[in-house]
This record gives C-alpha cells, sequence and structure tokens, in this order.
C-alpha cells in the first residue's frame, strides 16, 4: 500500500469518526440480547393486548426510559400514552329486512345472510338504498363516490378499492390504500348523510355456504383466543349501523333493477361520483353489538433538544412492544416481532442518555415510542393511531419518524411459503444476511438519502422494495399512520421468514449482531436527522414507484 492511500484512508476515516453520533458504540449485542431475552421469554407468553404479560412490558420498557433519566412523553406528561379500545360482542336483536320489487318482502338471518360489523354502534334504520361504489371520499385524488345522492339513504357500497391489481393506481399502486378501510368508509358515508351503510366484500368466487362460514369467523360462537378491537376514538365517532351482506343477498336484490354484482363493480371502478345508483330496495336494519371498553397504553419517552429553536421539533424512534400471546402451552413468543424492535429502541434510547450525560444532547428532541397493540385488528396499528389522533407532540413539529419492526432475522421466503407470504419472490436467508429493508422510502427522497448517508460506516445493505407490493408490508407496521399525515417516516425490517408469527419465532434465533447494527443504524439516522440544519421533505407529488 502506497503513502498516498494510507493518508487518504486516514483522512476518510476521520471524516466519519467526527460524524459518529455519540454514543453509537454503546449500542452492544450483549445488551440487547440480555433485553430481547427478557421481553420474548416463555414467562412474557407473547405480551397480548390487554393481558397481565403485556402490561408488565410496557411497565418494563416505561421504567427503563425512567432510569435512563428520560423524560416522560405520554398523556399529562407521563410515561403512558394512554387510550381506549373498544372489543364488541354480538348481540342480541340484530335485524334486517328487504323489500325489492313484489313479492319479496324477506327477512334476513344474522350470520346466514349479513351481520354487524365490529365497530358498528347498536343502532337502526329505515330506507331505500343507493349503491355508493366502493365507498371512498378522497378530494387530494379527485374521487367521490357518495356526492349528494346517499343524503338520507342507506349507502350499500364495495369493501376494496379502485385499481387493486394496477401497479399504477392512484390508491398506492398494488399497495391497499388507507381509502379502503372500512372504518373510515363508514364514516364517510356518515359524513355524506347515509344513514346507514351495507357493505358487501368478497363477490362471486366463494361458494354459497361461503358467507355463513365467514360471518362465523367473524363473529366466533367462544371468544376467540385473538380479540379484535376497534380504537375508541373512531368507534365513537360513528352513529348509525353498519353491516356485511352477503353477495347472494345482494344479487337477489339487484336482481329486481337488471344489475349484478358485476355491473356494479365495473361502475365502483369509474368513480368520480358516477357510481351512485338508485336500487329500488327498502332495507330495514338493527344492528346490536354490545360493547366492552378496554385500557391500552404505549410508553413514551423524550430526550430534550439543547438548540433553543430546533427542540420545538421532534424526531420519533418506535417499535411496537405487543404481540400474538399464548394459545395454552404454545407461547408465541415474538422474538423478533417485535421484541428485536423494541431492545433496539432500549438500546438507542440509552445512547442518547449516556451521551446527554457527557453533555452531547442533539439539537432537535428525540422521541422514543413503544406502540402499543400493533399487531390485533380491526384495523392494526392502534397504538400509533390512537397516538396521531391524540398526539403529544405537535404534529407539524414531527420531522421525522423512524420504525423497527422485525430487524433481528434474514428475509427467507421458502418455495412453499404459502399465503402469509403474499408472493414474494422466494429467497434465501443467506442472501440477504447483511440486508435491512427500508420501506416508505418513496414518500421522502430526502430521509431516503438521509439513510443511506447514515449506513456509510455501518455497511448494511439498504433494500428499497415493497413500497408498491401486493404483500402490503409497507403498511403492516407503524409507519404507516405516520406516512399517512405526510410526515416522513421510515420501516427498518430485516424481512419475513418462516417463523414469522409462529412458535419458532423465539430468542435463539435472532442474529444479534445484525440487531446490533440495525439499531447503530437507525439510531445514527436519528441524530443526524436531530442535528440538520434543514428537515426532510414529504414528497406531495410522489410517483409510485414501479412494483418489485
Ligand atoms: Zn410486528
Amino acid at each position: 500500500m502506497n503513502r498516498f492511500l494510507c493518508l487518504s484512508l486516514l483522512a476518510a476515516s476521520l471524516i466519519a469518526q467526527t460524524g459518529r453520533a455519540p454514543g453509537n458504540e454503546t449500542i452492544q449485542r450483549g445488551k440487547l440480547r440480555a433485553d430481547l431475552f427478557f421481553l420474548a421469554g416463555d414467562a412474557m407468553r407473547g405480551r397480548l393486548t390487554a393481558s397481565h404479560e403485556y402490561e408488565l412490558t410496557a411497565e418494563f420498557i416505561a421504567s427503563r426510559f425512567e432510569r435512563l433519566g428520560l423524560i416522560g412523553r405520554g398523556s399529562n406528561n407521563s410515561f403512558f400514552h394512554r387510550f381506549d379500545l373498544v372489543l364488541g360482542r354480538l348481540h342480541d336483536g340484530n335485524r334486517m329486512t328487504v323489500t325489492a320489487g313484489l313479492p319479496a318482502r324477506r327477512e334476513l338471518r344474522v350470520l346466514d345472510d349479513f351481520y354487524p360489523l365490529i365497530f358498528s354502534p347498536s343502532a337502526e334504520t329505515k330506507g331505500s338504498v343507493v349503491f355508493a361504489g366502493y365507498g371512498i371520499f378522497a378530494p387530494a385524488l379527485k374521487w367521490d363516490d357518495y356526492g349528494t345522492a346517499v343524503k338520507g339513504k342507506i349507502a350499500l357500497i364495495m369493501g376494496g378499492e379502485p385499481g387493486a391489481q394496477d401497479p399504477k393506481s392512484a390508491f398506492d399502486g398494488l399497495v391497499t390504500s388507507e381509502y379502503a378501510n372500512v372504518l373510515r368508509k363508514a364514516m364517510w358515508a356518515q359524513d355524506h348523510g347515509a344513514t346507514g351503510v351495507l357493505l358487501v366484500s368478497g363477490l362471486q368466487t366463494r361458494g354459497s355456504d361461503a358467507f355463513p362460514k365467514l360471518a362465523r369467523t367473524y363473529w366466533p360462537a367462544q371468544p376467540p383466543h385473538l380479540e379484535k378491537y376497534t380504537l375508541a376514538v373512531y368507534a365513537n365517532r360513528i352513529q348509525i349501523p353498519v353491516a356485511e351482506v352477503s353477495p347472494a343477498m345482494v344479487e337477489a336484490v339487484l336482481g329486481n333493477a337488471n344489475l349484478s354484482l358485476a355491473s356494479l363493480r365495473a361502475k365502483a371502478e369509474q368513480g368520480g361520483g358516477a357510481a351512485t345508483i338508485a336500487l329500488g330496495a327498502e332495507v330495514e336494519l338493527r344492528t346490536s353489538v354490545k360493547r366492552t371498553i378496554v385500557e391500552d397504553r404505549s410508553p413514551i419517552a423524550m430526550i430534550e433538544g439543547s438548540d433553543p429553536e430546533l427542540k420545538k421539533q421532534a424526531v420519533i424512534v418506535s417499535a411496537h412492544y405487543d404481540h400474538n400471546g399464548a394459545d395454552g402451552e404454545q407461547i408465541f413468543n415474538g422474538a423478533d416481532d417485535n421484541a428485536s424492535g423494541v431492545a433496539a429502541l432500549l438500546g438507542i434510547a440509552e445512547a442518547y442518555a449516556l451521551a446527554a450525560a457527557q453533555g452531547q444532547k442533539p439539537k432537535r428532541t428525540v422521541i422514543f415510542a413503544s406502540w402499543g397493540s400493533e399487531e390485533r385488528c380491526c384495523g392494526p396499528l392502534l397504538g400509533s393511531w390512537a397516538w396521531l389522533e391524540d398526539a403529544t407532540w405537535p404534529l407539524e413539529q414531527v420531522v421525522g419518524a423512524l420504525n423497527m419492526d422485525m430487524i433481528g432475522r434474514s428475509e427467507e421466503v421458502p418455495e412453499s411459503g404459502g399465503p402469509r407470504f403474499r408472493g414474494l419472490k422466494v429467497q434465501a436467508a443467506a442472501q440477504n444476511a447483511n440486508n435491512v429493508h427500508v420501506m416508505g422510502w418513496s414518500y421522502s427522497p430526502d430521509l431516503s438519502a438521509a439513510a443511506t448517508e447514515a449506513n456509510r460506516t455501518i455497511d448494511l445493505g439498504l433494500v428499497r422494495k415493497y413500497d408498491n407490493n401486493a404483500s402490503n408490508l409497507l403498511r403492516r407496521s407503524d409507519q404507516w399512520p405516520f406516512l399517512q399525515r405526510g410526515i416522513p417516516a421510515l420501516f427498518f425490517h430485516t424481512g419475513l421468514h418462516p417463523d414469522y408469527h409462529t412458535v419458532n419465532d423465539r430468542p435463539e434465533r435472532i442474529d444479534y449482531a445484525k440487531v446490533e447494527r440495525v439499531a447503530r443504524l437507525v439510531h445514527q439516522l436519528s441524530w443526524n436527522l436531530a442535528q440538520s440544519p434543514v428537515r426532510p421533505k414529504f414528497d406531495t407529488k410522489r410517483i409510485i414507484p414501479p412494483p418489485e
């Protein structure tokens, strides 16, 4: 090696050295491993929402934040952001009758022909039915399926969204957009004056007994191992009854108007308000759902910025702490999902605390959030949505959100992976040993470039795929609500693997050296964001990337 090369290498390493976030090297695999073994140990029984072990996990995380000398940034400046979930149970008295033409007044049977949705209030209505396409109201996309046609009427809407299979669809390409969320559709219908909502999803692909089966899966006779919840803040907004109806029933009603579900679907794809059709059917609907409130919480803390101006802005680092609990002897430990992310979050929080003790505080404020109930439907991401609805920091002052969920393995998609892998390309773990997915990159080129910069000395393979992928990975963790609110956000994720959501997702299967590197990367990136004179821009004219 010649001298010149030696000097330039030295210079390069000095630059890297000065750029390194203070405390970055304190994030160490031994500590991450110890935390992860506790969080994903059998004693924590899979950290299921509302379980005793879930409560303990939240206490553990909050007490670590407190011990590190961080400041609580949850509700009332405590270490917990508190929110309520609604648990619904099918109650007596669900009724529906349809009158369409003559002499067809029909009494429908609950669970055979229709059922109330989990978030439906107990309510009733009576009136004529208007078809309103997909039931989407998206002014930003110049799309309104309602117009004035549903005022005082019952809206019949379809599940899903336009162009679901079209990679170039304005509705997030192949990713299911937030516009397909049934809860939001019910709110839009209500806002447009509808007195009730009938939803038809599924369509003709199912046999005649498919609907009753589906209905009994949706409303099982016994409380299921995994309960369905709705955020109370959303459930409370919906005052009108909302029910799913069987495709067969809808076809029967449509027969009178010489229409079919397929023709309605074609209409729905046109959208723009053109889809509404008065169906000439009268419906009486009464929904009856018994509600229980379940209290929930997300541990949240912060380290206050040192710059008098910039400290008003915050960088959020997050990882959800819940998982799928235990079913008798079967424990879903959730080591990768997502004890790995929580261990990293605690490691990053400690790095900030240790640096601050040496007088090196970030210029901007850094918030550490461990979201609750990410895994629970419907829809999921309850803790992060709850926070965005009731934020403990001004949202316009959040410069970016960095979310970690499953960062301790390597993506592995087996030949016969089945539906869990939703069409992802077959690949071996060894191919991905050095890789981490960085999703959300297409929403903020600035933030994406900052990730590359932060990775300079860490040298992981940053994989930018799946922002437009039918696997829906982009919307399957807590970065999603932030992206919906126009906040630059990245999702760090080492990929699905055969142990995902099985009892084999255990702590001894985690690659701790990799968790250390991903945690250091996220720490470095959060520090760089906290120090930068400029904040990353959200790309409001985002071009949906080609699918992978
Ligand atoms: Zn997860």
